[in-house]
Formats: C-alpha cells, sequence, structure tokens
C-alpha cells in the first residue's frame, strides 16, 4: 500500500486506466468486428485486448516514449556507425507486434492476400495497439504494406517472404540474409517536396543487375529497418527501388543518417534525414513507374492511418469515461453531470462511426480480390475515410484530454503523449488536400466505379436522417469542374456517409440514427457536447463505450 501523507488524504482521484480488456470493454469495436465477417476472432481478440491493455504494456509505453532513441552516427573511431539506438521497451512492442503477425498477417508467403477476414481481423488488433503504443506501429504499417509494392516482382517476392512472414523481430544490425525476420521502411519525401514526389532529385544509375543511389530524403522514418523502397530518377523517370542496409558482399550499405526529426509526437520512433552515396539499390517494377508501384503500398499506409487514428480516438474516451466515472465534483460524479454526458456521449458516437468505417473499408479490401465493387469501394473509400477519421482524431482527443481536467495536461497520464501524437496520422501518407485530390482523381479517372460506390452507399444508408442530400452534394460538388475548392465538404460528407452505411450494417439503429442525424443531417457544432442526442441516446452510448462497467 502506498505511503500516505502527513498534510492531507488522497481522494477523488481516478484509478489509473490499467489492466483493462481492451476488446470486451469496448461494443462498437465487437459490434465492427462482427458485422465484417471476423466474429470468429472474438476469443482471440478478447486474450489479445487483456494482454496489450494490461499494466505492463501501458508501462513498457511510458517507458518507449520517454526514452527515444538516440542516433549513433559515427564510433569511437570517428567511422561512420549510421545506426540508431531504441529502449528495450521499443523492442519489446516490435516483437510482440511480430509475434502477433501485424506486420504481415495479412499476406501469404507468396505475397497474394491472406484470405478474409484477415484484413478486418489485423485491423481490429492494430485498433488495440494503437491505445497503447503508437510510435512502433510505423515500421509495422510499412512492412505490411511494402509487400503491395514488390508482390508483382518474383525474384524479390522469394527473397523476402519467407523472412518478412516470419513472426520473429531480430533487432540485430546485419544482412538481411543472415536474420531471422526482417522489417521493411519507405523514403519518398525529398527536401524540396513530399507531396509532389516527382520532384525527387535523387538520381540512379544502372549497374549490372543493380542500382547506385545518389542523393536524400528529408523523412524516413524507422531507420533501422533491414530495407527500403525509395523513389529515385533513374533513365527513363522516377523509379521504385529496394535499398537494403547492407550490400551484398555483407558490408554496410552507403545510407548516411544525417540526423533525427525532433518531433511533436512518435517520439519512440525514429524519423531520420538521410543521405545515399552510391547505395546498392534493386529496381522493383519498372523504370518510370515508380509512383504507380509505391502507390500499392501508399495505399495501405493509408488504410493503417485511419485504424490507428480510429484507436487513438478510441482510448481518448475509454480514458476519459473511466475518469468521469471516478471524479466527483460538487458532490457528483463527472459522469452524472448533464453537461459532461453530453460531451462524452458525443465523442462515443464519433469513435462509433469511426471505427465502423474503418472497419468496413478493412472489409472492402478482405474481398476486393474477387470483387471488382469492393476493390472500387476500397479505391474511393480509403483517402475519404483516412482524411475524416484522421483529421477529427486530434479535437477529439483534446476533448477527452479536457475531461481529465489538469490531470489530462500532464504527462502522468497518457493523454497528453495521445495527443502529441495525433496529428501526425493526417500529416504524412497523404496530408489533408492530397486526400481531396485523390478523391476527386477516382471521381474523375474511375467515374463509374465511384458513382456505383456512391449509389451503394445511399441504398445501405437507407431511409437514415441526411443520406439522400449527402448523396446529392457529394455528387453536385465532385461533377463541379470548378469544384476543388469545395472538395474537402464532399470528402467529409462521403466519409458521413460511409460510416453512416457502416453503422447501419453493423451496430444498433439508435447508434446508426444518432449518428445519421447529428453528422449528415445537421452540421456537427464545433466542439464535442453540441450534437443534439436526447438522454437515452446518452445512456445507450456511455454504456457501449464503458470501459469499465
Ligand atoms: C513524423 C514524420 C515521419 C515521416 N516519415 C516519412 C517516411 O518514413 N518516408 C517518407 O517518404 N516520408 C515521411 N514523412 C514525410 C511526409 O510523408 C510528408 O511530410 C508529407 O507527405 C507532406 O509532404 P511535405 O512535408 O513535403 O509537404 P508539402 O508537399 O509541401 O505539402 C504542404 C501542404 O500543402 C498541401 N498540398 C500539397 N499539394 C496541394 C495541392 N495541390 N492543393 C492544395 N494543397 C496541397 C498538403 O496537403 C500539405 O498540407 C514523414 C513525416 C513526418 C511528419
Amino acid at each position: 500500500m502506498a505511503a500516505g501523507f502527513e498534510t492531507h488524504q488522497v481522494f477523488n482521484q481516478s484509478p489509473p486506466y490499467r489492466d483493462v480488456d481492451l476488446f470486451g470493454s469496448d461494443r462498437a469495436l465487437q459490434d465492427a468486428v462482427a458485422a465484417n465477417g471476423a466474429a470468429g476472432e472474438a476469443v482471440a481478440l478478447s486474450a489479445f485486448g487483456r494482454h496489450w491493455g494490461s499494466a505492463a504494456m501501458f508501462e513498457q509505453a511510458r517507458l518507449a516514449n520517454e526514452n527515444p532513441p538516440v542516433l549513433r552516427a559515427f564510433d569511437a573511431s570517428g567511422d561512420r556507425r549510421d545506426t540508431v539506438e531504441f529502449h528495450p521497451a521499443y523492442h519489446h512492442f516490435m516483437a510482440e507486434s511480430v509475434a502477433a503477425g501485424l506486420h504481415a498477417s495479412t499476406w501469404r508467403a507468396d505475397a497474394t492476400r491472406a484470405a478474409a477476414p484477415a484484413e478486418v481481423a489485423r485491423a481490429a488488433r492494430y485498433v488495440m495497439v494503437a491505445q497503447v503504443e503508437n510510435g512502433h506501429m510505423c515500421p509495422i504499417t510499412m512492412t505490411r504494406a511494402a509487400v503491395a509494392a514488390f508482390a508483382a516482382e518474383p525474384a524479390l517476392v522469394g527473397m523476402l517472404m519467407p523472412k518478412l512472414v516470419s513472426r520473429q523481430y531480430d533487432p540485430m544490425f546485419r544482412p538481411w540474409r543472415e536474420k531471422v525476420g526482417i522489417t521493411l521502411g519507405m523514403g519518398m519525401t525529398e527536401k524540396q517536396g513530399g507531396t509532389d514526389v516527382r520532384a525527387n532529385t535523387s538520381r540512379a544509375e544502372r549497374s549490372g543487375d543493380a542500382y547506385r543511389i545518389t542523393g536524400h530524403k528529408w523523412f524516413m522514418s524507422a531507420p533501422m529497418c533491414d530495407a527500403f523502397l525509395v523513389l529515385a530518377q533513374a533513365n527513363d523517370g522516377l523509379t521504385c527501388f529496394f535499398l537494403p542496409r547492407f550490400r551484398p558482399d555483407g558490408s554496410v550499405n552507403a545510407i548516411r543518417l544525417q540526423r533525427l526529426k525532433d518531433k511533436l509526437g512518435n517520439r519512440s520512433n525514429a524519423s531520420c534525414e538521410v543521405e545515399f552515396d552510391d547505395a546498392f539499390a534493386l529496381r522493383v517494377g519498372d523504370e518510370g513507374r515508380g509512383v504507380r508501384t509505391i502507390l500499392e503500398m501508399v495505399q495501405l499506409t493509408r488504410l493503417d492511418c485511419a485504424i490507428s487514428s480510429a484507436g487513438m480516438m478510441r482510448a481518448a474516451v475509454a480514458q476519459a469515461l473511466h475518469h468521469c466515472r471516478h471524479r466527483s465534483v460538487f458532490g457528483r460524479r463527472l459522469a452524472d453531470q448533464p453537461m459532461m454526458r453530453a460531451v462524452l456521449a458525443d465523442m462515443a458516437l464519433e469513435v462509433e462511426g469511426a471505427l465502423a468505417a474503418t472497419l468496413r473499408l478493412c472489409r472492402s479490401y478482405d474481398l476486393a480480390q474477387a470483387s471488382p465493387a469492393e476493390a472500387a469501394r476500397a479505391r474511393l473509400l480509403t483517402p475519404a475515410i483516412k482524411y475524416w477519421v484522421c483529421k477529427t482524431a486530434p479535437a477529439l482527443v483534446y476533448e477527452a484530454m479536457e475531461c481529465l481536467g489538469g490531470n489530462g495536461y500532464v504527462e502522468d497520464g497518457t493523454l497528453a503523449r495521445l495527443y502529441r501524437e495525433a496529428p501526425v496520422n493526417a500529416i504524412w501518407e497523404g496530408s489533408g488536400n492530397v486526400m481531396g485530390l485523390d478523391v476527386l482523381r477516382a471521381f474523375g479517372r474511375e467515374a463509374d466505379a465511384a458513382r456505383v460506390t456512391l449509389s451503394e452507399l445511399s441504398q445501405e444508408a437507407g431511409d437514415l436522417a441526411g443520406a439522400k442530400d449527402a448523396r446529392a452534394d457529394i455528387e453536385r460538388i465532385l461533377a463541379d469542374p470548378e469544384g476543388e475548392g469545395a472538395a474537402r465538404r464532399a470528402v467529409e460528407r462521403l466519409a458521413l456517409l460511409a460510416a453512416v452505411a457502416a453503422l447501419k450494417a453493423g451496430a444498433p439503429r439508435q447508434v446508426a440514427e444518432a449518428f445519421a442525424r447529428t453528422r449528415l443531417a445537421a452540421r456537427h457544432g464545433a466542439t464535442f457536447g453540441t450534437a443534439t442526442i436526447d438522454s437515452s441516446e446518452v445512456s445507450m452510448l456511455l454504456g457501449r463505450a464503458s470501459a469499465d462497467g
């Protein structure tokens, strides 16, 4: 028992949010899993949720983030070392996530897609991981996504996949061929442009069967990955390359880590500036097809951004609710005060929509190979849902933080860290406007397929408030050749319509109705707690979101 104080007693503080079943306490997640073909995973997901929600895992997350990685650019003699040292807690999370297959479970060993519900089952786990430690998710996401880029290269598939699907994390700095398991990163962004990667200036010279790359990247995360997919200019234009940390002869490749970014959040993970000085690389895809090749990977990293932000939102609401159930103000629990209940319920409703939309999107990935309609849905909705969920997360985490009052703002809890983490998913892997442009592109280039998706969403949303108007609104904006300036509104409406359709299919009718009424039919207020939600809906939403009964 903790020693007390002589001057006062400690009371009316909420107990730490620890030893939670992250699955069992989350009805929205359970419903979304069941609605998207993964009900058979429930028992395993519950075990996963209890493990990841344990006090020990939260403690490891604190350690990983309070002890950020350190660049070791040189050794004691002044020779280049170009390595990054991570705290053991970071490696702990890497080992846990790799053991759970989060880096590879959606792939078979031949780089074809694993059978449904592989995407939904992984996403459900990833939602829970995002509630505990976010930094290590970056290399896990990139590793699983990279397969999409090199899947069409049989030689690379044969070499890499046996190591990539391994459930053993191997942090040693040695050639990937000698390791039991590998991770992959990516380098696209240069100083002069991240969105406009065609402006990349890194050059690739052919050298026998391989290439030599010279140039730089301005952001390259998780630099201790075993290899990176990078873009560089070859003779026939921008091309994708496989750039390993070691050359085939076992010597360290010419990848010079310049410095680590001093980041707002995402602090357990390293993101570096890097130079390539005649670095050995293998081509992935044809010369001049670099953007097309790496886009296969980027689509999946965008999906993971939405999954992870939905998880962060859930974490924020669960912790706010937990605190408010234990904290009294003016002699009454915060969770019983009407205005606080309105805030909590409004946030819980937002999380319901985010989880439902995101897991339904994962279902589209599960079904895409056999169904062109689902492939088209994944194409159109990935940027829209990534946009909406990732942009909503910071505001929601902020409001949840305020529910804890001063305790929310200090680093003893986890909400301050979550708040610093929340914006990154919107910025990387295609920032807000870029997602808007991508939706416009889908409507422009694959207009028929996009319209079919829109029509399906509208039918699925059925008679729910605002669905018909939302469809008309989206079509009008996207059909307007001058509509680019209004694209954000259309993209947001599209994501909300997708959320309504997903809730109608998988959540109780009352949830779908409340979401549609407050988000599609009416414009939501600038802050949480402003939506018109009646007291029976409030009780229902808080019951579903309840973290500890
Ligand atoms: C923590 C962190 C880690 C990262 N890790 C990696 C990594 O591992 N590998 C990697 O390659 N990159 C990485 N990045 C880089 C990231 O992907 C880029 O920052 C991002 O793509 C944006 O590029 P930029 O910074 O050059 O901004 P810019 O391209 O200059 O864009 C600036 C703003 O303009 C907007 N914009 C761009 N074009 C238009 C347009 N036509 N119309 C309207 N608005 C527009 C964008 O939406 C954005 O808001 C990382 C970034 C961060 C913050």
